[in-house]
């Protein structure tokens, strides 16, 4: 490339096109993708929800979540659809399992106790970050989750890793479940907060961790809305 060109392109600034974000449970990464991806007119893809559908769509039908061959080859045969949200009651948006709505059930405390489990077997991550990577790879997207910035697309034009302590991150789940007028005692949703991390980033397959290259930020201290200021301008 002549040197004029490398000169021009580096004064371009285009905003990041493909944006990871990672990080364990209840870290704010929804709240954080929504926002981000609203105000960049960007697709918000939340990949959890998928774990979440194939995991409440295995309790349904009876399976036991310790087979991992019954649950891996269901998870390859069922067709997980999500969509914009149809309805204004809270949701991101529509998941639809065979055509059903499920978005409420896959928030059930069941699912919680066991998604870390299923989302660990090889067989169900190949076909869920096959659709997670095709998706992806047209740009324009906000993809959550825990493997997007080092497996599904480790190409990704920005990668964030937010963290917070499991304290600060139970808490906020408990504020959430409560919302939702939900039953619920802030020491069992620490314990599930922690246990899932636990799994998730002791797995075998493509286990929690940041990128290499990912911008950690630990939200703590941090509110909603300075964060979302904080990522909005590293993507610009
Ligand atoms: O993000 P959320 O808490 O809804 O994710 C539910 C579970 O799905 C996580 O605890 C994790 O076990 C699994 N998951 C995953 N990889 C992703 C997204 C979620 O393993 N990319």
């Amino acid at each position: 490339m002549p040197v004029l060109s490398i000169l021009f392109s580096s004064m371009i600034h285009t905003p990041a096109s493909i944006i990871a974000i990672d990080g364990p449970a209840a870290s704010g990464k929804s709240t954080l993708g929504r926002l981000l991806a609203d105000s960049l007119g960007y697709i918000f893809f939340d990949t959890g929800v998928m774990y979440r559908a194939v995991t409440w769509t295995a309790l349904q039908r009876g399976l036991n979540p310790s087979d991992e061959t019954a649950v891996s080859s269901l998870a390859q045969q069922i067709q997980i659809d999500v969509l914009p949200a149809s309805k204004d009651d809270g949701r991101a948006c529509d998941v639809l399992v065979e055509g059903q709505d499920i978005t409420w059930e896959t928030r059930r405390p069941e699912v919680d106790a066991n998604v870390s489990q299923v989302s660990a077997y090889r067989g169900v991550r190949e076909a869920m970050s096959r659709q997670q990577r095709r998706i992806g790879l047209r740009g324009k997207v906000v993809m959550v989750g825990r493997d997007i910035g080092t497996v599904v697309l480790p190409e990704a034009d920005l990668k964030i890793y937010l963290d917070a302590s499991a304290q600060q991150r139970a808490r906020r789940r408990y504020d959430e479940i409560r919302a939702r007028h939900g039953q619920a005692e802030y020491e069992t949703v620490l314990a599930g907060v922690v246990e899932r991390d636990r799994i998730d980033s002791t797995r075998d397959v493509s286990p929690l961790r940041a990128a290499a290259d990912a911008i950690i930020i630990n939200s703590d201290s941090m509110t909603a809305d300075q964060v979302f200021a904080r990522v909005l301008e590293l993507c610009k």
